[in-house]
């Protein structure tokens, strides 16, 4: 069994809040989708509203102010908002697992300090763990954080930081013992608020994800009070951090989804309207095998997350589901985007149409929370592990 607790909800309830959810795209967020991917422009007002509606807090428990929803329910929410826009996920997402890493480790003084905090989006963030020199290879960082009486001191540089400029707390990894062996031994995760000695560095310019913040962050003599190390002891920072990954691959396979079933929607509509040798080109064979392929993939994806997500609530330890989830929808999102592409011919190549941001978001699913070559290596051991001889 994992730490994180089991979790049910009413059904009447989630589909009352999923409504809640498709009205809201509908009327906030389809309209403004465009002038915030082709313009690059953080979506202020839709953050204000996600606030209200509580998705800041969505899977942190009702005890510290969140919404305590299932991973179920989480997914179908991601799911629906990424097949209309995707990037503005990725908001709430980085500050979920940022918040599940303080609810899993933390004392009970920082849960009661900060996840209220978190769960009503006045304190956003997440997770500050990837270097310059160190991604995949996490126990290769080189941030250090030295004790200096009731306090640390922290030097070091992250990269491609979610939310890095708008967000104003961090999971944050470093190096507690840098000589320490095993790696993951040296390895501490704190809970990070910008202050002195705490600075944003370059903004990243993106193929796709647009309108979220990815910077670089900077620490400069950055001092932070021992009360901040999650868990209280050091050098369990590499399994906190990568722990939380759990809910963060569950998280990327929904949008995976997400996208793979919005391409497909796209395409879906476009094949019907537009016509060549005299009848719409869903008429056409060619095109039907791609529609066929493409609603098989969506639908296996679903139900992969959907799964995933189940185990992830029972309190079970997951992360071969998760994996699974994660690497075969995020290629489901690449594989329908690609093939909605095709399909919209040349007006695929304008900005008019939304198809082109699709492709542009859906390759980053392969390549965040564990790239998929990581993820098939994951399932591979678990598999193994499961199926001695
Ligand atoms: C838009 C965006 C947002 C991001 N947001 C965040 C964030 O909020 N917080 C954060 O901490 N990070 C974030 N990241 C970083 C992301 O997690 C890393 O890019 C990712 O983990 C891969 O690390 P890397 O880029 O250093 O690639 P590398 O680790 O250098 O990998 C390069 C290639 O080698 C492969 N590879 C590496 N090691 C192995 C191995 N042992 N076996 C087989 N193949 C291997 C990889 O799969 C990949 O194909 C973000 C990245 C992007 C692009």
């Amino acid at each position: 069994m994992s730490e994180h607790a089991q979790r049910h909800i009413d059904p009447a309830e989630e589909a009352a809040f999923l409504d809640a959810i498709d009205r809201w795209i509908e009327r906030e967020v389809r309209p403004v989708v465009m002038h915030h991917d082709h313009g690059d422009i953080w979506p202020a007002a839709l953050v204000e509203q996600m606030k209200e509606m509580g998705l800041f807090g969505a899977t942190i428990s009702q005890e510290y102010g969140g919404l305590g929803l299932p991973a179920t329910t989480y997914a179908k929410i991601i799911t629906r908002i990424s097949s209309y826009w995707m990037a503005i996920t990725g908001i709430v997402n980085s500050h979920l697992i940022m918040s599940a890493a303080v609810e899993r480790f933390g004392t009970e003084a920082q849960k009661r300090k900060w996840l209220p905090l978190f769960a009503s989006g006045e304190v956003r963030g997440g997770l500050a763990l990837t270097e310059p020199d160190a991604g995949t290879d996490l126990q290769g960082i080189r941030t250090t954080a030295v004790r200096d009486g009731d306090d640390y001191v922290i030097n070091g540089t992250k990269t491609w930081i979610t939310n890095g400029i708008q967000g104003s707390c961090f999971a944050l990894l470093v190096k507690t013992d840098p000589k320490a062996e095993p790696r993951y031994k040296g390895i501490s995760l704190f809970i990070a608020p910008k202050g002195e000695g705490f600075k944003v560095g370059k903004k990243f310019d993106k193929l796709g994800y647009k309108a979220i913040d990815s910077a670089e962050l900077v620490f400069e003599d950055y001092r932070i009070p021992a009360e901040n190390l999650i868990g209280g002891v050091e050098g369990e920072g590499f399994f906190q951090a990568t722990g939380g990954l759990e809910l963060g691959r569950i998280n990327v396979a929904a949008r995976g989804v997400g996208l793979a079933e919005g391409a497909l929607r796209l395409a879906t509509e476009y094949a019907q309207v537009r016509k060549t040798m005299g009848k719409p080109i869903a008429q056409h064979q060619a095109i039907q095998l791609k529609l066929g392929e493409m609603v098989t993939r969506a639908e296996a994806a679903r139900l992969l997350v959907a799964n995933a997500a189940q185990a992830y609530d029972r309190g079970e330890r997951c992360d071969m589901e998760a994996g699974m989830a994660k690497f075969f929808a995020s290629e489901a999102a690449v594989r329908n985007s690609e093939e909605g592409m095709r399909i919209f011919g040349g007006y695929s190549y304008s900005k008019e149409y939304e198809i082109e941001r699709f492709y542009r978001d859906a390759l980053l699913m392969c390549i965040g929370e564990g790239t998929n070559e990581m993820q098939r290596m994951i399932i591979a051991k678990q598999w193994i592990k499961r199926n001695p001889v």
